[in-house]
């Protein structure tokens, strides 16, 4: 296969992009395959001499859509949007023909600069101070992790990439227990340990106790343990929990700790003025993750770190070895030192395409739309006989149950099993519950309003 075979290939694949695209609604949205269907589809050995390309594309057509969730059908209600607006998946398009390795200014002089153009024109639209510079990493959990890192750094004066973490104090990080699981893997991978990240109590609004905080910061420091930061959720993943910003941020600063705001799913909706009260107070954070791959549409991967001075995780994360030498005088940002890979993709790309092509005005009255539709599904739920909203709608994510534990699973099975429809479980306040969070890019309020067509016609 070569450049002119490629370029047939392309088109190719873009026609059957878009007949995919528009046929998502006849599929059902789960995958409704086996363990091992597919793997048993394929040949145990690699092929010696090289396969015609019309042949492995129907295999493709053959094997791959019917053994894949379908993550842009308009009734994916499960987990948390991945959307991929037509716009992204152009820009990637375009990205991969370059292909570039974008470490440096250097190696990618426009991708270097468009990153740092975006990051400013999304911290206009999330309405973030003007001191937020940032930058973009592959997920929210890299981000948190960079976070984390420069947390320990901080607290250990920079001791431990130096000399390692024996004999060091113990560090202790404080997050509720509505967190997402990204931070317990960024509290063991830095070498705190998940017995010293500390899950501070929450109150009946699944937010961080700030009274709580601060008792358990005094006690540590009583105890000889050396606080190292604070992390806090708006919109966590399980029923959308979300902290007390400033009044939490408040009893971090008092002991002057550095703040990381997880905001991975929930920070898109922060394009609307109207939803900044979720998060009043965050001008004050040090650190805010949100991920453009759930909600905005950029495609996966694509998470923006905010930082309010990059210093510090600079010189947490930053190496410059002789052989990444840049020349000149005026030496440019470069992204590596703010991130723990040192390769970078090209992925301010998607945000440049999706922002000019949707505008921002676009991208709000969609989020908008959502909101406004989970809210009417959760009423219409809400009346129906058997059923009860167990977590009310935080942006466009509620919860609902059936009578009990097990008629709860139960129906969750059927409904995936039905197709139309996929949602997704977890537990609140010790029952099963169902989730549903309506993001998909392209949506309707007629696909959201067929979940409740789905339960009617399954508990009939
Ligand atoms: C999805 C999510 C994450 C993890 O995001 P990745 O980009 O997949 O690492 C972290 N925190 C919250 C609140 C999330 O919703």
């Amino acid at each position: 296969m070569d450049h002119d075979d490629l370029a047939y290939w392309s088109k190719r694949a873009a026609d059957w992009a878009r007949d995919y695209h528009r046929t998502l609604r006849d599929r059902p949205v789960r995958a409704q395959v086996r363990i091992g269907e597919t793997a048993a589809k394929l040949p145990a050995h690699a092929p010696e001499t090289p396969d015609p390309v019309e042949a492995i594309f129907d295999d493709f057509c053959r094997i791959v859509p019917d053994a894949m969730t379908h993550w842009q059908h308009p009734r994916f209600f499960a987990y948390f949007p991945a959307n991929a607006a037509p716009a992204s998946m152009l820009a990637e398009q375009l990205a991969n023909a370059i292909a570039a390795q974008g470490m440096l200014w250097q190696t990618a002089p426009a991708a270097n600069e468009i990153e740092g153009v975006m990051i400013g024109w999304l911290r206009q639209a999330l309405g973030l101070a003007r001191h937020f510079t940032g930058t973009i990493h592959d997920s929210a959990t890299t981000a948190t992790l960079a976070a984390v890192l420069t947390m320990r750094e901080r607290a250990l004066g920079w001791a431990g990439n130096e000399s390692g973490l024996a004999g060091q104090p113990v560090l202790r990080l404080y997050a509720s227990d509505q967190g997402h699981s990204s931070i317990d893997k960024a509290a063991r991978i830095a070498g705190i340990g998940q017995a010293n990240l500390v899950k501070v109590p929450v109150d009946d609004t699944l937010a961080l106790r700030p009274d709580a905080l601060d008792a358990l910061i005094r006690a540590d420091l009583a105890a000889g343990l050396r606080p190292a930061g604070v992390i806090l959720s708006v919109g966590g993943t399980s029923v959308g929990g979300t902290d007390r910003i400033a009044e939490s941020i408040a009893v971090a600063k008092s002991h002057d700790l550095p703040v990381h705001v997880d905001a991975a799913w929930a920070g898109s909706a922060m394009i609307c003025p109207e939803f900044r009260m979720l998060w009043d107070g965050v001008d004050k954070a040090d650190s805010i993750v949100f991920n453009p791959h759930k909600w905005l549409g950029a495609q996966f991967d694509c998470a923006v770190q905010f930082l309010a001075d990059p210093r510090d995780q600079i010189r947490t994360l930053g190496l410059r070895p002789d052989y990444l030498a840049t020349s000149g005088e005026d030496r440019p940002t470069d992204y590596q030192e703010w991130t723990v890979p040192l390769g970078r993709r090209f992925r301010a790309l998607k945000l440049w395409l999706v922002m000019r092509a949707y505008g921002l005005d676009g991208l709000r009255s969609r989020i908008r739309n959502h909101v406004n539709w989970a809210v009417e599904l959760s009423e219409v739920i809400g009346g129906m006989d058997g059923l009860r909203i167990t977590t009310p709608p935080m942006l466009s994510l509620f919860t609902f149950a059936a009578e009990d534990d097990a008629r709860t699973t139960a129906l969750l099975d059927t409904i995936n099993d039905d197709g139309r429809v996929y949602l997704t479980p977890t537990r609140h306040a010790g029952g099963q519950v169902i989730r549903v969070q309506v993001g998909q890019f392209d949506c309707t309020r007629d696909d959201v309003m067929m979940v409740a067509d789905v339960l009617r016609d399954l508990r009939a």
